[in-house]
């Protein structure tokens, strides 16, 4: 109770891992947050919120009033590089390090200015990869939820870290297990989980040789302490991974499926805030008119997320692939995409494709996802990804870079039939006969009929809570 009797608003402190795929969720819960009545606190690092400036402008971070940003240092060196993807093992161990210092100040600042406007802070949302945040939510006696923004198979192959651990299945005993056949051992274990999954299909941090790894300690401590949280929620829905979901609410104390996110912030009235962005890149106009320009389903969208990169010969296979599948493409390619120098595509292929083909540096994913144009999406299965192509229905050709993306591709692959696999060796006939096949062979057609189910099921789950948002 605030003075006079009047109910102060319940203020959330929501705080993300500072990568693109976690900040674009967390924004999305936290302005869901802010319309059912919630004040608002949301934590950025200080290289990010520079990185949004520059990129979307100082309104971006701004903010209204009852939904205020906050930041706190990553614990990383200063860098003037505010274009570039961070090194995430480098990030992984700086935050776990360094960064409940500076939250638990930001807590206590927020609470010593509480006021009728800024209400003491009652619960954290925080991202299941900052679970140093659960350390200053117990010692300040306030209640945490961890919001783990994989695939609830990619959070299930997690928690089973440090089984695999030991048991000895990882760290691998030398590199030659990467290429011997060993990663095709089958873990028929893991509970809620298909029963022939293979190592090479479970996140990929395991695929190490160093007992020291940073990855390999770094997700054994996270989803140790996952049992800490009053609650775990997840951007994904019942239908879609009801299995793995099932075992998971006898695993952990409260498990909650509230995705797709997109779906949910799609219904919000236009308030101020429902525009402000995330985009740590900035957008390169015009896609969505160049698509406008396009006939239906008849786009590839190539996009690799914020974090995947590739050699320059990939890039190479990559563009020669599309080129000759004679289809007509958006590729988005980032400035840091290629290692080392910046991505040279080859002058012929840039000639020959100019009527059917543009590239961007970075576009707006959704729209793109949701524009009636686009056939196929050529993806790295981030989560964010995988889940925004069903809700656009569109099917996928799938490239895994790292992390749980391997497990979405094989679930996306062969249970829910909605994509299809090319080789980590990429060659540009595989991409072209993949192309093809999706966008105009019969299988492409089945996989199409496929998404379009998946997508009216995740339209089906998101409506009992519009309908509960709508009323509020
Ligand atoms: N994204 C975007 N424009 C781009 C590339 C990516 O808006 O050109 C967004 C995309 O919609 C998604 C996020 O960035 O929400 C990427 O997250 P994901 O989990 O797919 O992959 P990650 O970047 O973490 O590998």
């Amino acid at each position: 109770m605030g003075f006079l009797g009047v109910v102060k608003k319940p203020h959330v402190v929501c705080i993300p891992y500072p990568a693109q795929g976690h900040i674009n969720p967390m924004l999305k819960l936290a302005k869901l947050l802010h319309y059912k009545g919630f004040h608002v606190t949301f934590v950025n690092t200080e290289y990010n919120h520079r990185r949004l400036v520059k990129s979307r402008g100082p309104d971006s971070v701004k903010g209204l009033p009852g939904f205020r940003f906050e930041t706190i240092p990553d614990g990383l060196p200063h860098s003037d590089d505010i274009e570039a993807t961070q090194h995430i093992p480098s990030l992984c161990d700086s935050t776990r390090k360094t960064c409940l210092s500076p939250f638990r100040n930001l807590l206590s600042k927020l609470n010593d200015s509480s006021s009728s406007d800024t209400p003491p802070v009652s619960c954290i949302v925080s991202d299941g990869v900052m679970s140093f945040t659960l350390t200053a939510a117990q010692e300040c006696g306030i209640p945490e939820v961890l919001f783990w923004t994989t695939s609830a198979c990619g959070f299930m192959s997690y928690v089973h870290y440090p089984h695999l651990i030991h048991r000895g299945l990882t760290p691998l005993k030398d590199i030659n297990y990467l290429t011997n056949g060993y990663l095709d051992t089958t873990i028929d274990w893991i509970p809620g989980l298909v029963k022939d999954i293979r190592l090479r299909d479970l996140p990929s941090f395991l695929r190490t040789t160093d007992p020291d790894d940073i990855m390999l300690d770094f997700v054994k401590g996270e989803v140790q302490r996952a049992k800490k949280a009053e609650a775990i929620i997840l951007n994904t829905f019942d239908a879609l991974e009801h299995d793995v979901l099932n075992v998971l609410s006898f695993m952990f104390p409260r498990v909650y499926s509230i995705g797709p996110l997109q779906l949910l912030h799609n219904q919000i009235p236009e308030n101020g805030l429902k525009s402000i962005g995330s985009n740590l890149w900035q957008e390169q106009p015009g896609c969505l008119d160049w698509l406008d320009s396009q006939k239906p389903n008849s786009v590839v969208y190539v996009n690799f997320g914020s974090i995947t990169v590739m050699t320059p010969e990939q890039l190479v296979e990559f563009a020669w692939g599309l080129a000759n599948s004679n289809q007509t493409f958006l590729w988005v390619i980032r400035p840091d995409l290629v290692v080392g120098d910046s991505a040279l595509l080859p002058p012929k292929f840039i000639t020959d494709t100019r009527e059917r083909g543009l590239l961007a540096s970075w576009c707006p994913q959704e729209q793109v996802l949701n524009h009636p144009s686009i056939g196929a999406f050529l993806t790295h299965n981030g989560w964010n990804s995988t889940i925004e192509s069903i809700c656009g229905g569109v099917p996928m050709i799938c490239w895994p870079f790292f992390a749980e993306q391997q497990t979405n591709c094989r679930y996306v692959c062969t249970e829910w039939g909605m994509g299809m696999e090319i080789d980590s060796n990429v060659k540009r006939d595989e991409v072209e006969s993949l192309v093809k096949q999706i966008m105009e062979g019969e299988k492409g057609k089945e996989m199409k009929k496929r998404t379009l189910e998946w997508k009216k099921k995740a339209e089906e789950a998101t409506y009992q809570d519009a309908f509960t948002l709508g009323k509020s």
